[in-house]
């Protein structure tokens, strides 16, 4: 089931061995479990309907399924199909064999220079996939990161992302990985993924985002200063420092593309070509 559509088949619990939980999430938990006929292991994410109603999202649990099957990209975990019985509805999901990268980056404290920017060169191509398909995320954030067995990036959870060539107003996704025009409540379009590619970058290396504060109405300030400093330790490339900083523009037009940060000497020097992170 790994390569051609499934997404129309019929499928029913009856077609998985289920096997040890692997986590559990805001509305439902996930197991790893294997298809009895091909043998393909999988993860099966369960949500209950009730969850669902209750928390009003069924019409975004529909746009996160319809967008996430559209994509094919090597960086952008799969969703092969979905289905469901009377109480929950299962999504049949790539598996991600080592976890969030969350967990990575809480384990080791920050990440070398050759790991973050070999995430960051990942990430950087599968946004530019998803904007050439008018996708923004929205939501990049470390527990949104998996990694699979040969520790490639795989974007995940795209309950907040949006397909539209419009700009947006809506108010959404994490405080410390917001860009200022959101914060502000403006207008706002794909180069606020640039921005989060700045945090992000900048949480890999230094183990905490630029802009974390005591309060939420301290973060928003220096977001919206772009109050951006870099610690003394750990010891970071003026390299890597150059390209965060043409990343955290508050003038979102200025803001580094995506095609420059592919070509940004840092990236050029320190990532693997293959997205591969041993
Ligand atoms: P979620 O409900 O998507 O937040 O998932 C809850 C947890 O299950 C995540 O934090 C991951 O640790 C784990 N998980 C979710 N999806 C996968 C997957 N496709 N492969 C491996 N682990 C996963």
């Amino acid at each position: 089931m790994s390569s051609q559509d499934n997404s129309n088949r019929n499928w029913s619990l009856q077609d998985f061995d289920i096997g040890k939980p692997l986590g559990r999430g805001k509305f439902g938990r996930v197991y790893v479990a294997r298809e009895r006929k091909s043998k393909y292991v999988v993860a099966l994410k369960i949500i209950f309907k009730e969850q669902i109603k209750k928390h009003k999202i069924d019409h975004q649990l529909v746009r996160e399924m319809e967008i996430q099957t559209s994509l094919r990209h090597p960086n952008i975990l799969r969703l092969y199909g979905w289905f469901h019985d009377d109480e929950r509805v299962f999504l049949i999901l790539e598996y991600a064999h080592n976890g969030e990268l969350y967990k990575e980056l809480r384990k080791q404290g920050h990440l070398s220079e050759n790991h973050a920017a070999t995430y960051i060169l990942s990430l950087t191509k599968a946004l530019a996939y998803c904007h050439e398909k008018h996708v923004i995320h929205r939501d990049i954030k470390p527990e949104n990161l998996l990694l699979d067995h040969e520790g490639r990036l795989k974007i995940a959870d795209f309950g907040w992302s949006v397909q539209s060539s419009n700009k947006r107003h809506t108010m959404c996704g994490t405080l410390d990985y917001l860009a200022p025009e959101m914060v502000e409540n403006k207008a706002h379009d794909y180069t606020v993924d640039n921005w989060t590619l700045g945090i992000l970058c900048y949480e890999f290396l230094y183990g905490v985002p630029p802009f974390e504060a005591e309060s939420q109405l301290d973060t928003f300030r220096r977001i919206i200063k772009v109050d951006l400093s870099f610690p003394s330790t750990p010891s970071i490339s003026l390299d890597a420092k150059n390209l965060i900083s043409r990343l955290l523009v508050k003038d979102s037009s200025r803001r580094l593309p995506l095609q420059k940060i592919v070509e940004h000497p840092w990236i050029l020097k320190n990532a693997n070509p293959m997205g591969i992170c041993n």
